[in-house]
């Protein structure tokens, strides 16, 4: 143990452990909104206890025993769905998503905070994606997912520089809260969602902030690119060499001060990786708690996304393990810093 003590706070934590009754409520409310079916399904009733239980089970376990502290939850990422069409669908399936997060939240204070899904669609507007972002906000909630490509594969939106988002990043601003860039399932058989979609809009968005100047027009934006930040760190010198011949700046004036990586790699090779490209003050411990790739790594005898123990095996000083572990957190997640700071100490 060193000098400093920190919680170990994920930044990347999805509930996946869903009562079997939203998953049906979910599947009836497309089926009606891709005019499969002629009946709006009422909101499940979901009850306190069944989701003490499932989250006890699965979530709470998996935290004591990897030795994180506390995760910041959103709803499921690939089941968002912004290909359905219509946004009042879009918008009571992220309310009724999101608050189950809060109350999640409100059960366990200590061990979650609630990060939102927004009501995005194809060709849709933004004025329900900020209303249900100052809803959440209201609600507690330390930021949000906000999707690049709500087609899921097709790329039909604006790049995230364009000014079309302007009115979402200048609330964001306002509410001193970050978005985690992450795309929902995909909807094209040659794109895996985890594997290929995941990745590829990753590395996608990244080029994005890289041609525009998005942290130029709204510099105290700040984005998470989960997931390590895709193919990013492994390709820097592309990056940088296509920043020069874009005439921008150097990626670490460019981009770093507002940018930031997760450490949803699954191998200790691609942590080392990370770890020696991207300056650690732009690192934030993440492990997609019940996540995206179920299985023990046969090398280790591990569980492939138990990131912390890949981290643990760096061997890090004291305040840069302290940095990635807890203080980047919470300067990226400022009301998050406010939430532990009215808890008090840490939960163990
Ligand atoms: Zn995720």
């Amino acid at each position: 143990m060193g000098l400093v003590t920190s919680l170990a706070i994920d930044c990347h934590g999805h509930f996946t452990t869903e009562p079997e009754s939203l998953r049906a409520f979910r599947a009836a409310q497309v089926a009606f909104a891709e005019g499969r079916s002629t009946r709006r399904p009422p909101p499940p009733e979901i009850e306190d206890d069944e989701l003490r239980a499932t989250v006890e089970r699965n979530q709470l376990r998996q935290q004591r025993e990897r030795g994180s502290d506390l995760t910041i939850l959103s709803p499921r990422a690939s089941a968002m769905g912004h290909h359905v069409p219509d946004q009042d669908i879009a918008t009571e399936w992220a309310r009724l998503s999101n608050d189950l997060i809060r109350r999640i939240r409100d059960l366990f204070p200590r061990n979650f905070a609630g990060v939102c899904q927004l009501p995005q669609t194809v060709d849709g507007d933004l004025d329900p994606v900020l209303a249900e972002l100052e809803r959440c906000v209201g609600n507690g909630f330390v930021g949000c997912n906000l999707n690049p490509d709500p087609s899921g594969g097709g790329w039909s939106a604006p790049p995230l520089y364009d000014r079309w988002w302007d009115p979402l990043w200048q609330a964001m601003t306002r509410l001193d809260v970050p978005a985690m860039v992450h795309v929902s399932g995909s909807c094209r058989p040659a794109l895996h969602t985890t594997g290929g979609h995941y990745l590829a809009a990753d590395t996608a968005v990244f080029m994005q902030l890289v041609e525009g100047d998005l942290f130029e027009r709204h510099p105290t934006l700040r984005l998470i690119i989960p997931h390590g930040g895709g193919a990013a760190p492994y390709h820097w010198g592309r990056y940088r060499g296509l920043a020069i011949m874009l005439g921008k700046p150097p990626l670490s004036e460019h981009l770093m001060h507002n940018l930031f990586l997760d450490t949803c790699v699954y191998h200790q090779a691609g942590i080392e990786t990370l770890f020696r490209v991207i300056d650690p003050k732009n690192l934030l411990f993440g492990s997609e708690l019940l996540g995206a790739v179920r299985a023990d790594d046969p090398e280790t005898g591990h569980p492939f996304d138990d990131t912390k123990r890949y981290i643990d095996a760096l061997g890090l000083d004291d305040a840069t393990r302290h940095a990635v572990f807890e203080g980047n957190a919470r300067r990226v997640y400022p009301r998050l810093d406010t939430l532990l700071n009215d808890l008090g100490g840490p939960s163990r």
